[in-house]
């Protein structure tokens, strides 16, 4: 494992493992604070914090069986960062295994989804932000345009953020709006509600989870590049996780960044929820 550290548990080779995970070190469209390129290291060593057994699924953290790609190369510019994920991700999907992505910014997302077969799978997020923009500072691959992207390759009707509290009018004023849940909603009806709307509009079976990890509120999670009061609970986080079940595809956390979180406990979360996915999956590989 030539990158530092592997994410705890995730020993065996890529043939044997159910589950991969990748980091993706890219932080070079951030509009506010840039470093979430230091998250993928920061998650691993995070990862550790916590016991491989799952009272809560009666599961041991072994099922999955994980393997640790390591991180992608970095680059400058996201249609390089693009090209770079595909070439490291595509064969996991493709060989049917679950992909775990730590990244990095939100355009990360944007080559994984693609990665799957267009209209295939639908995409939830939890994210502050819709993501919905055309383009954003010059790049139709910034981490302002992931929803986007998703709806052209899987369509309006697989595409839902959840958790949002920040919408630029040019994302509200147009004909196909992404699908959204807010967070104002979910705190007036419950975080049970606001997952079961998402899920019952999209089209496809099978749903990737990409948690923006600033869906949390800042006072839970402080290290993240652009902090919105108002947020999710990690343990609405952790319910919508279970809530997805047996429909979870796939999984990510993106925009941790820990220059911005002193005391690591963004980090600490981010690595908890990759094991709440782990254990999600883990519950469909053993039915
Ligand atoms: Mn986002
Ligand atoms: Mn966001």
């Amino acid at each position: 494992m030539p990158y530092g550290v592997t994410y705890a548990d995730a020993d065996a080779d890529y043939n044997d493992a159910d589950a991969v995970i990748f980091g993706i070190p890219y932080d070079h469209t951030a509009s506010f604070k840039a470093g979430a390129r230091e998250a993928p290291t920061a998650v691993r060593r995070a990862s550790y914090n916590f016991e491989e057994f799952h009272f809560e699924h009666g599961l041991d953290q072994h099922l999955p069986v994980l393997n640790d790609y390591g991180n992608c190369d970095d680059f400058i510019l996201p249609e390089d960062m693009i090209g770079e994920v595909k070439f490291a991700v595509g064969p996991c999907i493709r060989d049917g295994k679950f992909p775990i992505a730590i990244g990095g910014e939100h355009s990360v997302n944007i080559p994984i989804i693609q990665s799957f077969p267009a209209k295939k799978i639908a995409l939830m997020t939890i994210d502050a932000h819709l993501d919905s923009r055309d383009e954003y500072m010059g790049t139709p691959n910034s981490h302002a345009c992931v929803t986007r992207r998703a709806v052209e390759h899987l369509g309006i009707k697989n595409v839902c953020a959840v958790g949002v509290r920040s919408i630029g009018r040019e994302e509200l004023e147009r004909d196909d709006v992404v699908p959204y849940v807010t967070s104002f909603d979910i705190f007036d009806r419950g975080i049970e509600w606001g997952v079961r709307k998402a899920l019952d509009g999209l089209k496809c079976d099978r749903v990737y989870l990409s948690v923006d990890i600033d869906g949390v509120d800042p006072a839970y999670a402080p290290g993240t590049g652009t902090p919105e009061p108002f947020g999710l609970t990690p343990l609405d986080v952790k319910k919508a996780i279970n809530l997805v079940g047996d429909r979870l595809a796939g999984f990510d956390v993106v925009e941790v960044c820990p220059p911005a979180d002193p005391a690591g406990i963004t980090s600490v979360l981010a690595a908890r929820l990759i094991n709440e996915a782990r254990a999600v999956y883990g519950r469909q590989l053993r039915q």
